[in-house]
């Protein structure tokens, strides 16, 4: 039975009312680790004071998770969604090689 126009575009709003979700609500979201693939290449480390400088030049002191702009999470909390891994969440006081500073 071929699928109507109708139905296809319910079909199109409730898939997409259920994978569009604000980062803010992503809570439970897993949390990143740093043996994750994409973490290692990037050096993430959860603690800034544990990036490797010599391998990661780009890092510069002051820099972390909670004031890069890819960094969703609330000021002031510990942990917060990032972009770079799919809105896993990331230590505020972490840091890998894809941080841009917040504008
Ligand atoms: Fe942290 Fe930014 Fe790297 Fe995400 S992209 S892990 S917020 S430094």
């Amino acid at each position: 039975m071929p699928l109507s126009r109708r139905r296809f575009m319910i079909l199109v709003a409730t898939v997409a009312s259920t994978t569009v979700v604000p980062a803010e609500s992503r809570a439970d979201a897993p949390v990143l680790s740093e043996s994750d693939p994409t973490a290692q290449a990037l050096g993430y480390k959860t603690d800034v004071s544990k990036v490797d400088k010599a391998k990661f030049p780009r890092y510069q002191a002051g820099q972390t998770c909670a004031n890069c702009q890819l960094y969703q999470g609330k000021p002031g909390s510990a942990m917060g969604p990032c972009t770079t891994y799919g809105g896993k969440l990331v230590y505020a006081k972490g840091w890998c090689n894809a941080y841009v500073k917040k504008a």
